[in-house]
């Protein structure tokens, strides 16, 4: 991953998350408060905006700026777990190229990042869920020496049969859990903006 790739990978994001907005706001009225599809789009919009005006030396920098955006324009709990996750991966990317191990350092970092601030496990129905096969998934494939493209095509299925897989979990993490067993038979809304996240790398390294 080079910095055009970098930022191509956000780019494609923020065209997935405009596309899919309603999709998430309604997945989240149904366990939440109806608004994860209007933040990620008001994040990512924020995102674009400040990618443009950046000029990047390092792959962290295109990620640490997109972390950062995140936090200061999102109001809901999704804001600060997916900018923290970004900053994460833009601290570990320090050079102009990075290779897939460096990448996969930087992913399960998002990963630690996400964990360590909201304290979410897989199983407790949040974006976790889809984040953690995903990453698992792309270090088994880079294990077995398969080329990047493929490993991360082999992560976002991964991420996305962890998304449906939150479906009939009850939420023990976020405004989900207020919900207890009322929130089984619900696909999570983290989980399926973070199943975009990887679908968008995959096909933008392809
Ligand atoms: P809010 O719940 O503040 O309205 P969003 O609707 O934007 O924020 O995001 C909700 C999503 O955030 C959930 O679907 C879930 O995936 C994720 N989430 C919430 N709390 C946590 C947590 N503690 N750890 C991991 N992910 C979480
Ligand atoms: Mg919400
Ligand atoms: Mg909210």
């Amino acid at each position: 991953m080079d910095i055009a790739v970098a930022r191509a990978w956000i780019l494609a994001v923020a065209t997935a998350i405009d596309e899919h907005a309603d999709q998430l706001t309604q997945l989240d009225s149904a366990i939440g408060d109806a608004d994860h599809g209007v933040n990620m789009r008001r994040g990512f919009t924020a995102v674009v905006a400040a990618l443009d005006e950046l000029s990047a030396g390092t792959v962290g920098d295109v990620l640490a700026k997109t972390g950062v955006t995140l936090i200061s324009s999102v109001g809901g709990a999704s804001g600060p777990l997916y900018g923290n996750a970004f900053r994460a991966m833009g601290k570990a990317l320090f050079e102009p190229v990075a290779d897939g191990d460096q990448v996969l350092a930087a992913l399960t970092g998002g990963l630690v990042a996400v964990q360590q601030l909201g304290a979410a496990v897989p199983g407790d129905k949040t974006m976790v869920d889809a984040y953690a096969p995903a990453v698992a998934t792309l270090k088994k494939a880079l294990a077995e020496h398969r080329d990047f493209a493929a490993a991360a095509t082999a992560a976002a299925d991964a991420a996305e049969a962890g998304m449906h897989a939150t479906t009939p979990l009850i939420a023990r993490k976020g405004r989900a859990s207020y919900l207890g067993s009322r929130s089984v038979g619900h696909q999570d809304p983290g989980a399926t903006s973070t199943a975009l996240i990887f679908r968008a790398l995959a096909d933008t390294v392809m």
